[in-house]
């Protein structure tokens, strides 16, 4: 489904965003105050515009309300990141993610509406942090405060050449296998009961943190 994006800000992060919003073919607006930056994207974005989003009465005349979806990818600078989420909220965007370089600014953000608050630099470092103490889990995603997504591999011998019924994680380790990685190239999702898990498999597995963990310290 094609959606209007606008990113406000084109760091690494809002320009990221922007490259990978238009492969997938969606529409996207970009603005920044910085020439240089306008310029990069250019030939990149749907359309570049340098102005200062600050200014309301720019907004106003880009019809930011039109959007779907507006990202404030503004990093260091918090005021400017507070003020442009709040007019672009009062000016009627139906959604806005916000990018936080902090707790304070996070908590900030949320109260004056951004639909969905981010702090990359953090989760990035959460997710890599996982993946340095643990042998089996390559990739981790924090879903909630209490659930987490963990791709671990199985290196334990005991857990192969069984089928998923057999293994029943989610009566024994209260996890739910949501598809294997095999190799390279092959993914089996929503794995059937009857899967066989082989060695070095990678098991992508949702549940609660604790649960997850112990799952991790058991097919290792
Ligand atoms: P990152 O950490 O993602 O690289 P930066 O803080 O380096 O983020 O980049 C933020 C971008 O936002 C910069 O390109 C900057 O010019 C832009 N920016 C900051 N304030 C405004 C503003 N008021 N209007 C438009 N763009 C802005």
């Amino acid at each position: 489904m094609k959606k209007n994006f606008a990113i406000i800000g084109l760091g690494r992060f809002g320009g990221s965003i922007c490259r990978t919003l238009i492969e997938a073919g969606q529409e996207v607006l970009v603005m920044d105050k910085s020439e240089e930056r306008v310029n990069e994207y250019m030939n990149i974005a749907t359309h570049a515009v340098m102005a200062n989003a600050q200014d309301e009465a720019t907004l106003k005349s880009l019809g930011i309300r039109n959007f779907d979806h507006v990202i404030v990818a503004i990093g260091e600078d918090i005021q400017a990141s507070i003020l442009v989420t709040l007019m672009a909220k009062e000016l009627g965007v139906p959604f806005i993610t916000a990018k936080a370089q902090n707790e304070y600014h996070a908590r900030v953000l949320e109260k004056i509406g951004a639909d969905k608050v981010v702090h990359p630099e953090r989760d990035m470092g959460k997710r890599i942090a996982h993946h340095l103490v643990s042998k089996n889990i390559l990739d981790y995603l924090e879903l909630s405060d209490e659930f987490s997504l963990a791709e671990i591999r199985v290196t334990n011998k005991k857990f192969c050449q069984k089928s998923l019924l057999t293994l029943n994680f989610r009566q024994k380790f209260n996890v739910t296998v949501v598809a294997i990685r095999r190799g390279k190239n092959e993914l089996i999702v929503s794995p059937s009961a009857s899967e066989i898990v082989l060695i070095e498999d990678c098991l992508l597995v949702v549940g609660s943190t604790d649960c997850v963990r112990n799952l991790d310290d058991k097919l290792g």
